[in-house]
């Protein structure tokens, strides 16, 4: 409503208006009187009558009447002048220097990763355009609506706050200056005015009776007059409301529609007004029909008409003040005291929290007005936006209640407002400070949840609410907020608050410690997987709050020792579970372990423990600020209970290992989820990482022996490691395998991972650094990879660019894929085999990757573990578990096991993890050597290595085992590991004899090497040999291999002919070469010195049944795959689209435009006809049971996917043989002597008119009028024609006739869009149609690509071409050839000078190369006699070529002369060459025919210029049609792609002169009265005057539209987008044409045209004028391309815009700034210009099937 007024013409306070009504004026203007009355009386009297039709409102009319009545009063009083004129200096005096812009869902909005203090800081793109963070690394992202624009704000950016265009306006005027623009007076006013105003709105906003207004606003007349109105809610769909209303009201569709629309956009609208019973019945019946439907009735109410039309008042009243905040500082800040003021003494609250307690009663368009002037008010504001802020959380709990049992989007509540707040730095810590709002936020939360509390006061989500838990998640969201800075200054009192608010976040922390708990299922499966999604998601949302939280303890000593103690109480608490237990005793090498009994496998188990994971958090950061050292005086000793605290992250480790082990295979996904989350990036930090710590930190504060014993037992692993014998149960030596190696592995992470700041000295970089180092060593990665594999800070930042240079380096992509990185060499030593990040599959991937690399560089395979960092002090102990007893006994029992080749007991993997221990257990006493004198170190790793197991004879010490491992040959593969074991274990020795530590240092490492030297070359040598044998064999392999392969090409030539596009052309060249010292033949195709025809014997596989076939006229049919389609790639005037509908058009002459053509395209594969007939049936067959593949392709229309290629096809083309002629040169010359171009327009003239005799006697004909200029001789008769030599006519096989006339028909259907018909008249135009346009394609494709004419054809391009000419020229035999002749003789009225025909087209209006294809192909015809089916003799051929092709090129050169005749003559430098005294000559000539029309003065370089620049392309065409027509080789140059020799070799092919218009002066007295005839043509004298625009030659090559190089440039005009059909302000979807350059408003009812009663979309609908229904668009907001093609099919395709790491970023998800790359909009173009868009579509859809669902028709 509020929308609707604004967007009005009279929008704004200071529009223009009524003239004032005088009385009223004076009666406000009276300082005596009581405002508020008079106010309240005035919209009394005036508001309803303003909105008394509510049904169907005159909008401008209402908004007159209200300017008149109300408002132009209103200011004036408040103004004290006119305010038009007072508002025009407010204006000038300048705005603040907040931005403040409301963004609207689906606006781009743009942050700065350098300078926004956090990523909720955005820009509009007005601001960002103008600010300096246009070139620093920004982000763009769509706004989900409802944000504002924070330039100008200080304390959201850390540089650049100011755009350039809000800085113009804070410097312009001074804040003390804009301060004091209003004078006393004006505010005296605003504090008298505005309290009424405001109060008013508030009370009818919030008014509940539906019959009675307040007194004083109730007239004495009431009448019974009331609405039903109807509400908005997200439950309903507008389906359902369209239904429903339809029912209820027994309204129209449109009508119902019309409502819904209103509703959908407003929130609320009458829908039946009437006395109070009828609008009762309606109401009632709405609902019923509601309920029906869905359940839940709609919302609808009963008002009276009074009481609406004051509502809708108040709104606008609301707009109105909206735009007067934006004036005036005073204005905002007298609104804001206002609203905020209490009544004193009340304890109700003030105004506006009045409103937003009632927001989410409020219907959707009284929300947006309220919460938009909020933004105008407060907002703009600081010292306001404060004191909001306070009330905001005064009243949170009881907002967010509201706004989660609420039924609209977020976006729509008050709630949403909180970001604003929040997440401004000072406003934070002045809201804990004052407000507490930590703890209001955290006991929120709870509140809200009770649902899901269990008996023992855990959370449990089973049969949660999606939505529900989505508000929730807000309410999460918020603390985030909150906590998103750290403060720089700590306060007592902001140290007090935020421990309370810790203290309350552990609560909610409690009820989630342990929650959803699981028991392995046994014997059954489960029924049911529970719902697990809800408690991960609330992880994942918790994340970084728990590390925030982490952050802000640590920021303190004290306070993160005092948070320590309230979580380790916490933790306590939760620690109860087995106490009732008695503890058992568990011994192993003289070690004992007491505890209490519990089985993962048997006891309950979660998953979910946030308060030990934040313990251990806080951990770390006792131990990195050393504040540890003071942890006994905050938890004693004797309550820490270390072995309680690593129990429960120990028990979630251990179902890990289970489920891995397949213990827990009954209990479903649910579990293999989680799992998998556990680990995952998006929770890791909180869960897994976590996890590790605590047993860190248990390794590090427990006895060694005592914590592997746990262990041990946890694992439920006691038994596998005593000598009994286990037992025979194979699946249970699985399990414990499997069990010993995951044990192993979270060992190894326990001692090695050590990359963590607190556990070792290390920094946040240090860490990411590592990572992505883990990462490229599994393989080069893209950007976008890589970051989504690192965990995102609270900023959405990884830290991935402040690290990446130094670790890799980066590889440009290609024209498809992407960038990527690569390690460098340098940190290929800090690979880690045992990377606790690694997935599974990951792990054993990098292994391979690194193995083959050094195998590649000839080095020996072993990746032992590199040198990990040292622990920091409080963790140093956790290295004892190394060297203790029960781990010796592990390590010696496992490689025993080995050695002693018990294969079913070990397995190479736990090997490899043993092996990997004893290195790090030998690194570690190395490093230790290395530090400090030998006495001092404790640590003896090599000691207790090599000490015997035990006292038995037969006892072995670890070093023993290692020599006999590498006997095993199971692991050859560890060998090289081995090895390097052995030679640590030296190093280590040698360091331990030597009591000097310098020398120590420096022996080992020389001798280390020294000692193994011999072994070490004998087994480089040794490796090396094999490395060479193993080259060799590969090299006979491949020999063997490619000898195979070129036997099959062989064999399958076909198959195989574009990749052997490059040996093709070599075979053809030799071909040449032989033939041309043979004979030496010439070059031209046409007239009587023609060349050879080179027809080869065509030997082709069927790629159906692999048979092969020589192609021969008589033989059964071969047919080429083929796809016919519309085209508008050529169009010279997009707008000039025929709207001819298929059956009333005449195909037989193509506009010069070429508006619209069939393009004739093939993928180049060849089948039998019998084979393809076979192979489309069965397959028809096949599909007609499978519903969605029909929408593939569409079998009904003949589509087919290519059997080898799968490339979409709707027809096949039969495969002619060319008849190879040659002529004897010399009979050719001798008929030169007769046959002039003038002898020959005789015989064909008399020929024609013979023919005419004839026909006349049956049908009425359109007939030719013969003239007698230039036939001298009257001896020539009806059949002279065929005295110059005939033969008898080809003799097709029947089943290629009857694929000439199958295909013919597709043609013919396809490219006028009819229902076949084998008979129609039109069959043979759309062939010759066909042939000419897919010429013109192709030759239009070579010139853009700059390749040479000939040679240069992608093969499927050559056989497609070739077949078309051919089969183009035989398709006439199928049709009757007096139809042929009939339209030959049409088509020749614009040729001949001596007959003329009534509907003969203007030279203007005809496309020549069109005309040339048609005559030449359609020319034998005139050869047909009634008995005997004959065709012109080689020679005949060769004449009637030349000639018509002369004629032709007349007539072209002609349309060229014309059309350039108005140009100007500055493109070139003069010169006087013989060509352009002969076109000086004959434009002498055309003058006088012109009348003068022509000017004289033109000059003749300037017209020769024209001619031979705009002939070119026709030119190349005819050379293209007569080379696949006749077979005859062109001359060299024109294999070549120099531009030099072009233009003449093309002349010499084609008989032409190479002064075209000598062409004339030869034939001068044959064309004199042609020439005369085309002169006179109406058409081409106003064409010439300058009345009308003819085509100008060379056409203009089309393109796909230039883009601009910045992408955001493109997401600023989809901003400004404005959508043509509807005038409301909600954001569309904008979609670029790529081909036309048009703006267009897809998926949207507003712009939906109906099309032959179907409802299309925008771009479906642009489709069908633009491409013929292909066409290809940009999604500017999504950043992706979309093909599409008619009304079903369509695809996605990566748009051409890449980041600075080679990616593209569809929907930009990403947000990095994006470029464009040429090289892939050239492939776009080349994709559109070829053709290929259909088949792109098919097979993207093919592959991808999730798009089967989308509707393209709507797009
Ligand atoms: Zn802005
Ligand atoms: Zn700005
Ligand atoms: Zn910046
Ligand atoms: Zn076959
Ligand atoms: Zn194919
Ligand atoms: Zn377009
Ligand atoms: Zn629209």
């Amino acid at each position: 409503m509020a929308d609707g007024a604004d967007g009005g013409p009279r929008a704004g306070v200071a529009g223009g208006r009524a003239p004032a009504q005088a009385p009223e004026r004076a009666m406000w203007c009276d300082e005596r009187f009581d405002f508020q009355a008079t106010f309240l009386q005035c919209l009394a009297k005036h508001v309803p009558n303003i909105y008394s039709a509510e049904m169907d409102p005159l909008l401008e009319k209402q908004e007159e009447m209200v300017q008149a009545a109300i408002l132009y009063p209103l200011e004036c009083y408040l103004f004290g002048e006119d305010p038009d004129i007072f508002l025009e200096k407010l204006q000038q005096s300048g705005t603040s220097q907040l931005c403040g812009k409301v963004f609207k869902g689906g606006e781009t909005t743009y942050s700065c990763r350098d300078c926004a203090v956090d990523p909720t800081c955005v820009l509009c793109i007005d601001c960002f355009q103008n600010s300096i963070h246009k070139n620093h690394r920004y982000k763009m992202h769509s706004s989900t609506g409802g944000g504002f624009c924070d330039c100008g704000d200080t304390e959201a950016w850390k540089a650049g706050p100011l755009c350039t265009k809000h800085e113009l306006g804070s410097s312009n005027s001074p804040k003390e200056n804009s301060e004091c623009q209003l004078n006393e007076e004006i505010m005296e006013h605003s504090r008298r005015v505005f309290p009424s105003v405001i109060k008013y709105i508030v009370d009818m906003l919030i008014w509940e009776e539906e019959k009675e207004l307040p007194p004083e606003l109730t007239v004495s007349e009431k009448v019974d007059s009331y609405y039903c109105v109807l509400f908005n809610d997200e439950h309903h769909s507008y389906d359902h409301v369209i239904y429903s209303l339809q029912r209820a009201l027994g309204c129209e569709l449109g009508e119902a529609q019309l409502h819904t629309t209103a509703i959908d956009k407003e929130g609320r609208r009458a829908v039946k007004a009437g006395h109070y019973a009828s609008c009762q019945e309606a109401k009632e019946e709405i609902k019923r029909h509601s309920e029906n439907v869905s359940q839940r009735p709609l919302h609808v109410e009963v008002l009276h008409a009074d009481v609406m039309a004051h509502q809708k008042f108040a709104l606008r009243l609301g707009s109105w003040l909206n735009k007067l905040m934006s004036y005036s500082s005073d204005f905002r800040q007298i609104f804001c005291q206002i609203c905020l003021k209490e009544e004193a003494g009340s304890e109700k609250p003030c105004f506006i929290s009045k409103l937003m307690l009632w927001d989410a009663k409020l219907h959707k368009g009284a929300r947006k007005v309220l919460h938009e002037l909020i933004f105008s008010s407060f907002f703009m504001e600081m010292e306001y936006k404060k004191l909001f802020a306070v009330e905001f959380v005064k009243y949170y709990k009881a907002l967010q209640k509201e706004y989660i049992s609420d039924d609209h989007d977020r976006v729509l509540s008050v709630t949403a407002l909180s970001v604003q707040m929040f997440t401004v730095p000072t406003l934070a810590r002045h809201l804990i400070e004052e407000q507490n709002v930590i703890t209001t936020i955290t006991e929120t939360l709870l509140e809200v949840l009770p649902e899901y509390l269990d008996k023992n006061d855990k959370f449990n989500f089973q049969g949660y609410s999606q939505d529900k838990l989505n508000r929730v998640y807000a309410v999460i969201y918020d603390l985030r907020y909150v906590l998103v800075s750290k403060p720089t200054l700590w306060t007592d009192r902001l140290r007090e608050r935020f421990l309370e608010g810790f203290v309350s976040f552990l609560r909610i922390l409690t009820c989630m410690q342990g929650m959803e708990e699981i028991k392995r299922q046994i014997g059954q499966h489960i029924e049911v997987d529970p719902d697990w999604e809800a408690a991960i998601t609330i992880q994942m949302q918790l994340k970084n709050i728990l590390l925030m939280f982490q952050e802000w303890c640590a920021c303190d000593e004290e306070l993160l020792l005092r948070a320590y103690r309230e979580c380790h109480k916490a933790v306590m608490r939760c620690s109860t579970n087995g106490r009732s237990r008695e503890k058992t005793v568990f011994h192993l090498c003289g070690h004992t372990l007491e505890s209490r009994p519990y089985r993962v496998s048997a006891d309950p188990v979660s998953i979910h423990l946030p308060l030990s994971r934040t313990l251990a958090g806080l951990h770390v950061r006792l131990s990195k600020t050393g504040a540890i050292s003071r942890l006994h005086e905050f938890v004693s000793p004797e309550e820490f209970q270390v072995e309680l605290l690593v129990e429960y992250p120990l028990r979630c480790l251990v179902l890990v290992a289970q489920v891995a082990a397949e213990m827990w295979r009954r209990n479903g996904l649910s579990l293999i989820s989680q799992v998998f989350y556990y680990q995952d990036v998006k929770c890791r930090e909180e869960m897994y990482d976590k996890d590790i710590i605590m047993l860190q930190i248990g390794a590090s504060l427990m006895d060694p022996n005592q914590f592997l014993l746990l262990m041990l037992q946890r694992y439920e692993l006691a038994d596998a490691f005593k000598k009994i014998k286990p037992t025979k149960d194979q699946d249970l030596i699985k399990q414990y395998n499997i069990l010993i190696e995951e044990m192993l592995q979270i060992l190894i992470y326990v001692v090695g991972e050590r990359y963590v700041p607190g556990i070792s000295n290390v920094t946040k970089e240090d860490v990411i650094m590592r990572e992505i180092i883990h990462l490229l060593c599994i393989e080069p990665m893209a950007h976008s990879a890589i970051t989504k594999s690192l965990p995102e800070n609270e900023n959405n930042e990884t830290g991935l660019e402040n690290v990446i240079d130094k670790v890799a380096t980066f590889k440009k992509p290609g024209v498809s894929g992407h960038g990527v990185y690569e390690l460098k060499d340098e940190c290929l030593k800090d690979f880690n085999m045992f990377f606790y990040h690694y997935t599974k599959t990951q792990h054993s991937k990098a292994e391979h990757t690194q193995k083959k690399r050094r195998k590649q560089e000839n080095r020996d395979e072993a990746l032992p573990p590199p040198p990990p960092p040292d622990f920091s002090p409080a963790f140093s102990n956790v290295v004892r578990i190394l060297n203790c007893d029960v781990m010796m006994h592990i390590l010696r029992t496992l490689l025993q096991r080995a050695v002693e080749l018990e294969t079913h007991l070990w397995t190479e993997a736990m090997i490899q993890m043993v092996l990997h221990l004893l290195s790090l257990g030998l690194l570690e006493e190395k490093q230790q050597l290395q530090k400090s004198p030998e006495e001092e170190v404790s640590f003896d790793f090599y000691h207790k290595a090599t000490r015997m197991g035990s006292s038995a004879l037969n006892a072995v010490n670890v070093l023993m085992l290692l020599e006999k491992l590498k006997r095993v040959p199971q692991l050859e593969a560890q060998k090289d590991t081995v090895n390097w074991i052995l030679q640590m274990f030296d190093t280590v020795k040698r360091l331990r004899e030597k009591s000097s530590l310098t020398t120590v240092a420096a022996a080992s490492a020389s001798e280390a090497t020294k000692g193994d030297e011999s072994t070490q070359d004998k087994e480089k040598a040794e490796r090396k040999r094999k490395a060479e044998a193993a080259r060799l064999h590969r090299q006979k392999i491949m020999a063997q291999m490619s000898a195979l392969q070129r036997n099959f090409i062989e064999t399958h030539k076909l198959l195989y002919e574009n990749t052997l596009e490059a040996q093709g052309k070599e075979d053809a060249i030799m071909e040449e070469e032989s033939m041309s010292s043979a004979i030496d033949y010439s070059r031209i195709a046409l007239g009587p010195k023609r060349g050879p025809s080179v027809a080869e014997k065509e030997i082709l596989t069927c790629i159906l049944c692999q048979e092969e076939q020589e192609v021969k006229l008589e033989s059964a049919a071969m047919v080429l795959s083929a796809c016919v389609q519309k085209s508008t790639a050529l169009t010279q005037n997009r707008s000039r689209i025929p709207e001819l509908p298929g059956d009333t058009l005449d195909p037989l002459f193509m506009h010069p435009e070429l508006p619209c053509g069939t393009h004739t395209g093939s993928c180049g594969h060849v089948m039998h006809a019998a084979c393809w007939q076979k192979y489309f049936e069965a397959m028809q067959l096949n599909f007609r049971q499978r519903l969605h593949v029909e929408q593939i392709f569409d079998l009904e229309n003949g589509e087919y996917l290519c059997p080898l290629c799968k490339s979409l096809c709707n027809t096949v083309i039969p495969i002619v043989p060319l008849q190879a002629q040659k002529i004897n040169s010399e009979d050719a010359e001798a008929v030169a002597q007769i046959l002039s171009l003038a002898r020959w327009l005789e015989i064909v003239t008399v020929r024609i008119s013979g023919y005419s005799v004839k026909n006349t006697k049956g049908e009425k004909q359109n007939l030719p009028a013969f003239t007698n200029k230039g036939m001298g001789n009257s001896a020539l008769e009806f059949h002279s024609i065929l005295s110059f030599g005939v033969q008898s006519s080809a003799k097709y096989s029947s089943s290629i006739k009857e694929m000439l006339i199958l295909f013919a028909t597709t043609i013919y259907r396809v490219g006028l869009k009819v229902a076949p018909n084998e008979a129609d008249s039109r069959i043979p135009m759309m062939t010759w149609s066909t042939c000419a346009f897919t010429i013109q394609c192709i030759e239009n494709l070579l010139e853009t690509e700059g390749k040479p004419l000939f040679g240069s054809l992608q093969n499927r391009q050559h056989s497609g071409l070739k077949a078309l000419v051919q089969f183009a020229a035989a398709q006439r035999t199928t049709s009757p050839q007096v139809l042929i002749q009939k339209h030959l003789i049409r088509l020749l009225g614009v040729l001949l000078p001596n007959f003329k025909m009534e509907d003969t087209p203007s030279l203007l209006e005809v496309d020549m190369f069109h005309i040339l294809v048609g005559v030449v192909l359609s020319f034998p015809s005139l050869y047909w006699e009634d008995a005997v089916d004959l065709q012109p003799s080689s020679i005949s051929s060769a004449y009637n070529h030349l000639y018509l092709f002369h004629l032709t090129t007349l007539a072209h050169i002609m349309q060229i002369v014309i059309s350039s005749a108005t140009e100007s003559s500055t493109a070139c430098s003069p010169d006087n060459s013989e060509e352009a005294q002969s076109a000086q000559s004959f434009c002498r000539e055309v003058c006088q025919y012109t009348s003068g029309c022509f000017s004289q003065d033109i000059p003749g370089w300037f017209v020769w210029d024209c001619v031979k620049k705009g002939i070119m392309p026709y030119l190349r065409c005819a050379a293209l049609f007569f080379h696949y027509l006749l077979g005859v080789s062109p001359p060299e140059e024109l294999l070549q792609d120099s531009e030099e020799g072009h233009f003449k070799a093309l002349c010499s092919y084609l008989s032409l002169p190479t002064n075209l218009f000598l062409l004339f002066h030869e034939y001068w007295d044959t064309v004199n009265p042609l020439l005369q005839r085309w002169c006179a043509d109406p058409m081409v004298l106003s064409c010439l005057k300058g009345k009308s625009i003819a085509i100008r030659y060379p056409r203009k090559r089309n393109h796909l539209i230039e883009l601009p190089e910045d992408y955001s440039c493109l997401l600023n005009q989809a901003s400004q987008f404005r959508c043509p059909r509807s005038s409301d302000d909600e954001q569309k979807h904008p979609v670029l044409c790529l081909f036309c350059g048009a703006m267009l408003c897809s998926q949207n009812t507003c712009c939906q045209e109906l099309v032959n009663g179907e409802e299309l979309g925008a771009c479906t609908f642009h489709a069908l004028q633009c491409g013929a229904g292909v066409c290809m668009f940009l999604k500017i907001r999504e950043c992706r391309v979309v093909l599409i093609e008619g009304k079903t099919r369509g695809c996605l395709y990566p748009a051409p815009y890449l980041d600075e790491y080679g990616e593209t970023d569809p929907d930009l998800k990403r947000g990095n700034p994006l470029h464009l790359c040429r090289e892939r909009y050239w492939k776009l173009h080349l994709l559109w210009q070829q053709h290929c868009i259909i088949e792109e579509i098919a097979r993207s859809q093919e592959t991808n099937q999730i798009f089967f669902g989308f509707n393209w028709q709507l797009l």
